[in-house]
């Protein structure tokens, strides 16, 4: 166990989240999804920007939240009461009883895990049934969705959605419309033994390039917390997280000193060196190293030199004048008239925004405003 702490300490990084920009997004995807709902991507903790407090923002705009698994979903009933709650993720067996007794909607992709289910849960518990046209991840083949959906249809259960997932949304139309059609031929057949179905199948991107195929619900995740994964859309929302640090200590290093570990890098003149009190322990990627990344310290860019380690960074901040310790350096966000997106630190850690944001750790601190 930590001691106890007598004394409230100040945040050495921290990220902040602006509810009215998470507002901002949900009409923005309301202007694209038309007159279909939007079911709330809130798995991994809200795309790492707090569950509990990113669904009290969306509550009473959204039909629907999803989460990934169990333990997700009973994280979020304790607030969230009255909006239904999808379990993206198959379920294992042991789960099922308890998904039942709280009403939480499984997604099925086979005969199998329905028959199973059905055991478990109560008469016409409600089910998502999951058609794989392409993603061989989770769901029924196309071949055999019909047959699959006709066989569960028998069962005392109800099937309350229907969905299949785009593998390329955001970097291929040949295989995304192909995955579309696919699916759409299929729907007349499915919707025979699932009347009342209610039809999901654009993730964030999709919504935002193929609004006319948005069905009864979009399922947007990355877009409600304001980063496009399609770059020209990205002036529509807002990004609502930032993410900050307190300058802990500043040096000057001659011409020639190495920083960091490994000793990969060598100041090529005199340098002012501030460290932030962040590293990958954090959920600041390490791939950054040697990367070209930069942090923002009084408006201006500041390059991050040498490795990120688990628990700081350095950055050169040659440039910026009257530097003091407690500064605020910007890892992700604006500063002034300028801003490093999540998706520009992604990038240059080659991984995606997605994952930037579910990797930031407990250890950071959170504050929300607006
Ligand atoms: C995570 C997820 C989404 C949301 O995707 P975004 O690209 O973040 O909008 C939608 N559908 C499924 C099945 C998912 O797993």
């Amino acid at each position: 166990m930590m001691p106890r702490l007598t004394a409230a300490l100040p945040d050495r990084s921290w990220v902040e989240i602006d509810r009215a920009a998470l507002r901002h997004n949900l009409k923005a995807v309301r202007k694209f999804s038309g007159n279909a709902g939007i079911m709330a991507v809130v798995k991994a903790n809200g795309y790492g920007h707090g569950l509990t407090e990113v669904a009290a923002v969306m509550r009473h705009s959204v039909e629907i939240f999803a989460v990934a698994s169990l333990g997700e979903a009973l994280l979020l009933r304790k607030t969230e009461t009255r909006t239904p709650i999808l379990l993206l993720s198959a379920a294992l067996p042991d789960e099922y009883r308890e998904i039942a007794r709280h009403g939480f909607i499984p997604t099925i992709s086979s005969l199998k895990e329905a028959r199973l289910y059905a055991k478990n849960a109560p008469r016409r518990a409600p089910i998502h049934f999951k058609v794989d046209t392409g993603m061989g991840r989770l769901g029924a083949l196309i071949d055999e969705a019909e047959d699959t959906l006709q066989a569960i249809a028998r069962l005392s259960l109800t099937i309350q959605s229907i969905s299949t997932h785009l593998s390329s949304a955001d970097s291929d139309r040949a295989t995304t419309l192909k995955q579309l059609k696919e699916f759409e031929r299929l729907l007349p057949l499915l919707r025979a033994h699932a009347p009342e179905a209610k039809v999901h199948v654009l993730n964030s991107a999709a919504t935002m390039l193929y609004p006319d195929r948005s069905g009864d619900l979009v399922r947007a995740g990355l877009a409600l917390y304001g980063i496009s994964p399609i770059p020209r859309f990205q002036k529509l929302l807002r990004p609502a997280l930032a993410w900050k640090a307190s300058v802990t200590f500043i040096h000057d290093l001659p011409k020639g000193h190495l920083i960091s570990y490994g000793g990969t890098y060598t100041a090529p003149r005199n340098l002012t060196v501030a460290v932030l009190p962040a590293g990958y322990a954090d959920g600041y990627p390490r791939q950054l190293s040697g990367k070209g990344a930069s942090v923002l310290i009084r408006g201006k860019r500041c390059p991050v030199l040498g490795r990120v380690t688990m628990d700081q960074i350095m950055v050169d901040v040659s440039a910026v004048k009257g530097i003091k310790v407690g500064d605020e350096a910007v890892l992700v966000g604006k500063q002034g008239r300028q801003e490093i997106t999540a998706t520009e630190v992604a990038q240059k850690a080659d991984t995606i925004p997605w994952h930037l944001f579910c990797g930031i750790t407990a250890r950071v601190a959170y504050q929300y405003k607006g």
